[in-house]
């Protein structure tokens, strides 16, 4: 096994991890979360790798990848791990005739990486009719209730501080409204072929590269500041902004991680440069 995280994320890129380690299960997480703590050994947690820009040189440590992917219905309340595909998550609720997740369907990756970055489309975000979320401290498995998440637009506690605190999340409750499940069906059906058109399946990307900009008059589209800076078609090297969307990277297959890194800053400086506002990115850097 190479370990070389361009096979790990949706960009594809990254050169080699020191090691990779696939818990499948609650227990095989722990115990490897705490031998990794026992060894002062260092980690990065991945999820479906769908928001991430990994190092070409690689990365100096254990990647361990949550695939836990266990699901339970009641009534209306879905119990998942963090591992499931959030796409089997939508899919479950709507065919249970549960609502509220349904407008998510097309969102790559995994239940944990969406609650980390309280992913969102089409006016709702996953934290909205989320109960709790089971964690690993580092020393206990304890459950945080939603208000203790510190859910805010693509942020969450679990995102805080570019993920420094130690938190894994290993599940999470749902509580969700009843709906009409072929309604429901219908309408994630009909998202995901708008989405189809933005993101045609196997684009090596990760989705919006920046957050939206939040103003005191709303929210102003990043892709919209991105636009009237002539991002469209910036190119540097093997990764260029396509012209149908201002505020995504795509990598043509033999982009470089390093090449992105400086695409975005490069579009970082312009928009401050004309407006004075600083862009965040959305997407998160493994090994930089
Ligand atoms: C084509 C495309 C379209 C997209 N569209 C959208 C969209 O409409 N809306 C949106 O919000 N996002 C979108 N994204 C971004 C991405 O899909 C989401 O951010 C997704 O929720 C990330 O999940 P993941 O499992 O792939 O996380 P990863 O990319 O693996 O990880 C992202 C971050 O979460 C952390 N993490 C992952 N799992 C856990 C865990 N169990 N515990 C603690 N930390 C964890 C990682 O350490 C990392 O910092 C899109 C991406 C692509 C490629």
């Amino acid at each position: 096994m190479d370990n070389l995280l361009k096979h790990l994320t949706n960009f594809k890129f990254g050169g080699s991890a020191k090691k990779i380690i696939t818990a499948e299960s609650e227990i095989e997480l722990i115990a490897t979360l705490k031998d990794l703590k026992f060894k002062k050994a260092k980690y990065y947690i991945l999820g479906g790798g769908t928001n991430i820009i990994a190092n070409d040189k690689g990365y100096k440590g254990t990647i361990v990848k949550i695939s836990a992917s266990g699901l339970k219905i009641e009534n209306q309340k879905i119990l998942c791990e963090a591992g499931l595909p959030l796409r089997k998550l939508v899919n479950a609720a709507n065919s249970a005739g549960l609502s509220s997740l349904e407008t998510l369907a097309g969102i790559p990756g995994t239940v944990g990486g969406a609650i980390y970055g309280n992913a969102g489309a089409y006016g709702r975000e996953i934290s909205e009719f989320l109960k709790k979320v089971k964690i690993f401290d580092g020393r206990k498995i304890k459950w945080v209730f939603n208000k203790d998440c510190k859910f805010g637009y693509r942020e969450s506690v679990f995102s805080a501080k570019g993920g420094k605190k130690p938190w894994v999340i290993l599940a999470a409750e749902f509580y969700l409204p009843k709906g009409g499940a072929q309604k429901l069906a219908k309408k994630s059906k009909e998202i995901i072929k708008i989405r189809e058109k933005r993101y045609k399946p196997g684009l090596r990307c990760a989705g919006s590269i920046f957050k939206n900009v939040l103003a005191k008059s709303g929210k102003i589209p990043a892709g919209l500041l991105l636009e009237s800076i002539g991002a469209k078609g910036m190119r540097i090297g093997g990764v260029y902004v396509p012209r149908q969307h201002a505020n995504l990277i795509v990598n043509n297959g033999r982009g470089k991680a390093e090449e992105a890194k400086k695409l975005i800053d490069i579009l970082k400086q312009r928009v401050y440069r004309k407006y004075g506002i600083r862009l965040k990115e959305e997407v998160q850097y493994l090994g930089f």
